[in-house]
């Protein structure tokens, strides 16, 4: 794998030839007008086969091209005559998977995505072979097999990873406005829809020709898990989010392999907690109290964290499930002893865990990254008062890949040229 990746310029390169052959709208229409075939369901397909005039087994054949097989063209969906292929291309329908238009490299394997969707607007999606640890704990199969891997060493997939995480964006740009975050400084442009939203990891296992529920693990490892924590808030895209749950079903990946972030839209966790299909949830918590977090997380002038809290516990918890609190750990602010103490008292009696997460910085941004024997002793007064704890992993640093640093970088490269 990773074969075309030329590691010589300091550690990562752009690359915009070698990407668009096994993803994207290559071959297809690129027009912002044209019907999208990914993203629908398949009552919606069967709709459009019928409309043809076609008998309705071809909707199946055409949901198993796009969700199974994840074929990128129109043209390359062989199980359908030639005829009806020309016949959808001419009523405007088209596969419409976002594009890979920049691939870049960090040093760690983590792989950063620029996708252009087919109105031109882009976001920023994430591999991370081997994950970044933000599953642990959680009771979901993703921590349960990194818990189990740590035990076999040096036993790694012949490509290189035993299981890869994708982190997916749900907007374009975000409206939450989280001072410490980079996303936040591009506004809101708007929502992803749902097979953008699914199509981001359609066009990234394509990229690293990863077959999923072939063959029982014979093929290529179908460990992948994914996180929507890239750029957006995905509780103010409810519907979409939730329904790109269901598409990626369709993809063969199962919710317990998901995790949806969200800085805590409160009605939105009500909602989420009734549904029957729930990937697991993260609250960005990132602070010990209501007035550091309003000076954060402006969001909390309007929901208070005892509200968030509250949410959270009716979500109903499978019995080694956890729910996840995140928080930021940024210098000075969050970060020192008294308020370890605060984040315990928060938690006393729930069933979470917490990740947190080191500071990334970001040009422009004004905060510190904390100390590290900061983070230690943080980190052991959570442990310490009973709530089990991880430091997640920084991944993709070097090209702005990690929590938060997403920033769509079409409009030039120099983020990346600052850090080589
Ligand atoms: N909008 C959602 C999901 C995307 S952000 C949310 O906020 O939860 C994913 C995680 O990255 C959140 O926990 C957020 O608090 C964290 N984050 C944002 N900016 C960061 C930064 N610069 N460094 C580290 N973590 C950051
Ligand atoms: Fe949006 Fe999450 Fe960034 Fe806050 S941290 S601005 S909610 S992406």
């Amino acid at each position: 794998m990773r074969m075309n990746l030329d590691r010589s310029l300091s550690g990562f390169m752009w690359l915009e030839s070698d990407v668009a052959t096994n993803s994207g709208l290559m071959g297809d229409t690129t027009q912002c007008d044209a019907k999208l075939l990914f993203g629908m369901m398949p009552e919606e397909l069967r709709a459009v086969v019928v409309g043809l005039g076609l008998p309705k087994y071809r909707a199946a054949q055409l949901a198993d091209a796009l969700y199974k097989q994840r074929v990128p063209s129109l043209d390359e969906i062989t199980t359908l005559p030639a005829e009806l292929r020309q016949r959808l291309a001419a009523q405007g329908y088209a596969v419409g998977l976002p594009q890979i238009a920049q691939a870049t490299l960090s040093v760690d394997g983590t792989e950063r995505y620029l996708m252009r969707m087919a109105d031109g607007e882009t976001v920023e999606t994430v591999w991370m072979p081997d994950g970044d640890g933000g599953e642990r704990g959680d009771g979901s199969q993703a921590a349960l097999e990194e818990e189990a891997d740590e035990a076999i060493a040096n036993d790694k997939e012949q490509d290189g990873y035993k299981r890869a995480t994708i982190c997916i964006s749900s907007q374009v740009g975000c409206a939450v406005n989280c001072r410490f975050c980079l996303t936040a400084r591009l506004g809101m442009r708007r929502n992803l829809t749902a097979g953008e939203i699914a199509g981001q990891v359609a066009a990234v296992l394509n990229r690293q020709r990863v077959r999923i529920g072939s063959g029982r693990g014979v093929e290529r490892p179908s460990r992948i898990n994914l996180v929507f924590m890239g750029m957006g808030e995905p509780f103010l895209n409810y519907d979409a989010f939730m329904r790109s749950v269901h598409l990626l079903r369709a993809m063969g990946i199962p919710e317990s392999r998901m995790t949806v972030s969200t800085s805590g839209i409160e009605p939105a966790i009500r909602r989420f907690a009734a549904e029957p299909v729930r990937p697991k949830l993260a609250l960005s918590l990132n602070a010990p109290n209501d007035a550091v977090r309003q000076r954060i997380m402006p969001v909390t002038r309007k929901w208070k964290i005892a509200a968030l809290l509250d949410a959270l516990r009716a979500i109903p918890l499978g019995k080694r499930e956890y729910v996840t609190i995140e928080y930021v750990l940024l210098g000075g602010v969050n970060d020192q002893p008294h308020h370890a103490r605060e984040v315990l008292a928060l938690l006393a009696g729930m069933k979470a865990k917490v990740n947190l997460i080191v500071w990334n910085p970001g040009p422009g941004i004004d905060f510190r990254e904390p100390a590290p024997e900061d983070v230690a002793v943080f980190h052991r007064m959570l442990i310490d008062g009973g709530i089990p704890t991880f430091t997640r992993k920084p991944r993709g640093r070097d090209i702005y890949a990690a929590c938060g640093q997403l920033k769509r970088t079409v409009d030039g490269p120099e983020l990346l040229v600052e850090l080589r």
